[in-house]
């Protein structure tokens, strides 16, 4: 490596390792990592899985791409002779920000399981040059700026493949770039993405505003563009088409090059529906197909038996549904077809719950992607439940064999090897490197539950990990964190059924705690990282107030001691990996029902913090994995919930008026205090919501929540007992890999 090194930054920039700066030794490395990996053998088989995404949130890759080709620990070797910390080398590079939250970072780690696992499938997304934009705070409130992350010298590879993609009023000739994604001590695959050669950055201005109706110029500039306005619409479902024609067209090209004939298309590909973005790739399908000679009965069979759908959520607000008139104006070639498909729908079931065209004439995007593929699945045991027994009871009536459930998981490579090096060596120290492949091997930490020297060390490890973060912290936001306070965080997109509203208000009962004389044993750190939609107003008020509160706080001697709330910016997938490792409560709070599966409880779990939770998602088998003592468990029960919509028996003002500690956090809100901090239309507006609306809850469970936090930072006083949780939550951790989650989608779906 030292070599190869020295021989490559000579060629490229006339310096050696002593001389270059480390955006030299950054290219240098890209270099020398990409060209390792073309060297690799593409992972292959007689059936293949596209896995079509709006969304991959792979994060920086230099370090992961080491770890994976191994030659991680060389590397940083080498770089430490000449004096240099590769984490350095990584402030260096980049982040891709071509995902938005969990869905699209969920893509990302099943890319890195399927290579690993030597399972042929690709990727296929779209090449955003902006990605979702850059978050900065300015006067307490979130800004929105574009976010370029491609340098002419990064990791795509510009490819000779190219497909005219036909809309209504024009044809574009798109290109594909390839990511190489390799395996750990695996083979590799490809991630696919287009793009247009005419798209330009110029035409953005005002941090994100461009003119929408600039297809050529704007199509993939960014990751979901504004969609208040029908022109914001009208371009998602060009991104869309021109994600879907593209992948179409490549499974196609692809199969027949491999010698198959496309009447037996479904033999040989499968395709994954990540949501309900790509589904027009089956209406797209099927008009290829048909171009091609099929009639149209044998189209929509073979693409039936090619195509499976994922399921993230139950938020009404995110099933899509098109309407029908906004298709016919960019893709109405596609419109005869979907026709079809939802009178063949209507000519076997007489319920109009499952009609693909509804009486307003618009499209449900993911009754096409139920009736039409072959698995239909659900994101955690929970989440597909409630999906078979209330969201999509009529579709589970129709196909229950069409019905399964795959419980999310995280890449180990990323959210331990890469994030917590220090904690990875100590596993393997004590259990050996086969956990790294055979996840569920950290059990074998259980036997030293009771070992009070592997509890010092686990101890010994968060501290190191939480003097990083403070480090960090002032490094690139100039705040000041207490290494010695307990680290309390919740990071994750902004969004009401998530509940930092919830989290905030807990702010302020503590501080009105110590206003009153009640000092907390030990000084509290309370981080939050959220990005808020940027037509999500509420969202945003929300924000606002946690970056009043911040600077309330800082700035009142009598309560700075002892508490901190810190909103980090531009919460992304590098921030996540110095946050994660440094927590002890991993605030996983959402409104009982409403969260399908959540991955950041997983990455938490697996660095060893306790969880503070509801019964939601993934948390419940969280719960059930590590057992009543090892996780904090709050909240009325999703079936509670789930009647209180039903019943409209939810009413937050009578809450709010009948328990006076509810009535005091929430009118802090709009305080004389908050008021002089920020601004009181943001702060009216979340007052008025939390009283007299509140649709996911906030106020239902706040009570219960105070009470068990407060547990949680009694019993993290006994620090034995604190750490033996942390072992068994890391312990537990294994059932979480997405190796297992990518073992079950090819055991039941895919059949690679
Ligand atoms: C894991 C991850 C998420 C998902 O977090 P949840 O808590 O599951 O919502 C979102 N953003 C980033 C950057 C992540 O790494």
């Amino acid at each position: 490596m030292e070599q190869e090194l020295n021989k490559v930054l000579g060629e490229r920039f006339g310096k050696t390792l002593e001389e270059a700066c480390m955006e030299e030794i950054y290219h240098a490395l890209l270099t020398i990592v990409k060209g390792r990996m073309k060297d690799l053998k593409k992972n292959a088989g007689s059936r293949k899985l596209y896995y079509i995404s709006a969304e991959f949130l792979i994060g920086k890759l230099l370090s992961n791409n080491l770890i994976n080709l191994g030659l991680f620990d060389e590397t940083a070797e080498v770089l430490k002779k000449h004096g240099i910390d590769i984490a350095d080398i990584e402030e260096a590079e980049t982040e891709p920000s071509l995902g938005n939250g969990g869905l699209g970072r969920l893509a990302a780690c099943f890319l890195d399981s399927i290579a690993t696992l030597e399972l042929p499938g690709d990727g296929v997304g779209l090449n955003y040059h902006d990605g979702l934009f850059k978050q900065t705070f300015a006067d307490h409130k979130q800004r929105e700026e574009k976010n370029p992350w491609m340098t002419g010298d990064d990791w795509l590879t510009r490819t000779d493949v190219r497909f005219e993609v036909p809309f209504k009023d024009l044809t574009v000739t798109s290109t594909m770039y390839d990511i190489d994604v390799p395996g750990y001590k695996g083979g590799k695959n490809s991630l696919h993405l287009f793009d247009l050669d005419s798209v330009d950055e110029s035409i953005i201005h005002d941090g994100i505003e461009f003119d929408k109706e600039d297809i050529r110029r704007g199509l993939t500039l960014f990751l979901y563009p504004d969609d208040s306005d029908e022109k914001g619409q009208l371009l998602r479902i060009y991104q869309q088409y021109f994600m879907v024609s593209n992948a179409a067209q490549l499974i196609l090209k692809e199969t027949e090059e491999r010698g198959f004939d496309l009447y037996h298309l479904h033999e040989h590909v499968v395709i994954q529906i990540n949501d309900t973005h790509p589904t027009m790739v089956i209406p797209e399908l099927v008009r290829l197909l048909m171009a091609r000679g099929f009639n149209i009965d044998t189209a929509i069979d073979v693409v039936r038996k090619t195509c499976a759908y994922t399921n993230h959520t139950i938020l009404a607000e995110a099933l899509e549904k098109w309407p029908a008139s906004y298709l016919e104006k960019v893709v109405p070639q596609l419109m005869p077809i979907i026709r079809e498909l939802d009178k063949r729908v209507r000519r076997d079931f007489h319920d109009e719950k499952v009609y693909i065209i509804d009486e307003q004439e618009r499209v449900h995007m993911a009754h096409i992607d139920i009736h039409y593929g072959q698995s239909v699945n659900g994101v955690a045991a929970l989440h597909t439940q409630i999906l078979e027994e209330s969201e999509l009871k009529p579709f589970y009536d129709i196909y229950p064999e069409k019905f399964n459930n795959k419980t999310n998981g995280i890449t180990f490579r990323r959210w331990l090897l890469h994030c917590n090096h220090e904690l990875a060596s100590y596993v393997e120290e004590l259990i050996g490197s086969g956990y790294k492949i055979h996840a569920e091997e950290l059990e074998k930490l259980l036997v030293y539950q009771e070992d009070e020297a592997v509890l010092d060390r686990l101890r010994q490890i968060k501290q190191n990990a939480k003097l990083d973060l403070k480090k960090y912290l002032k490094s690139t936001q100039g705040v000041e964190i207490d290494e010695n306070s307990i680290y309390d965080i919740q990071v994750k997109r902004l969004h009401e059924y998530k509940r930092q509203q919830m989290n905030a208000l807990y702010a302020i009962y503590k501080y009105l705690e110590i206003k009153k004389g009640n000092l907390p044993k030990r000084p509290i750190t309370m981080i939050f990282g959220a990005k808020a939609a940027p037509a999500y107003t509420i969202a945003k008020d929300i924000i606002h107030l946690i970056l009043c509160l911040q600077e309330l706080i800082d700035s009142d001697p009598e309560v700075s001691p002892y508490l901190k709330v810190v909103m980090v910016e531009n919460y992304n997938v590098s921030k996540a990996a110095k946050l994660i490792p440094a927590c002890d409560i991993s605030e996983q709070i959402s409104l009982a029902s409403k969260e399908a599966s959540g991955t950041g409880n997983m990455k938490f779990m697996l660095n060893g913090a306790v969880t503070l939770g509801t019964e939601d998602g993934a948390n419940v088998e969280i719960h059930q994995l590590v057992g009543d003592d090892n996780i904090y468990i709050f909240g009325k029960s999703s079936d509670e919930v789930i009647k209180l919509y039903e019943t409209s028996g939810y009413c937050s003002r009578k809450i709010y008026e009948s328990d006076s500690l509810v009535e005091e956090l929430v009118d802090f809100i709009i305080s004389k205090k908050m008021i002089l901090t920020g601004d009181p239309v943001n702060l009216g507006r979340l007052y008025k919501e939390l009283v007299s609306k509140d649709w996911f809850m906030t106020l239902l469970d706040l009570r219960e929540y105070i009470a068990v936090k407060e547990q949680m930072l009694a019993d993290y006083e006994d620090e034995r007992s604190w750490a033996r949780k942390s072992l068994v939550n890391i312990a537990k951790a294994g059932y979480f890999s997405s190796d297992r989650t990518i073992e079950e989608y090819n055991k039941d779906i895919w059949h690679l």
